[in-house]
């Protein structure tokens, strides 16, 4: 079933580069379950911190950039 497949969110995925998802994750933020590496809803809006030097993407953790850059 599916909510048995839903693991929690707790493992850094890169987004500069994503691996396809295999298995729905709970977004920390919304709580929404989703298989969508690059994910981005509402919540994740206010705490956008970091921005990829290299590839221009923007995220709220620099673990998940190849070349983060703190947005100041
Ligand atoms: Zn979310
Ligand atoms: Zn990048």
């Amino acid at each position: 079933m599916l909510a048995k497949r839903v693991v929690k969110y707790h493992w850094i995925m890169p987004i500069c580069d994503p691996e396809p998802v295999k298995e729905a994750f709970v977004c920390g933020d919304c709580g929404r379950a989703t298989k969508n590496a690059t994910h981005i809803c509402k919540p994740q809006l206010k705490k956008l911190n970091y921005t990829c030097s290299s590839c221009g993407r923007v995220t709220t953790l620099a673990e998940k950039l190849c070349k983060p850059e703190e947005i100041v």
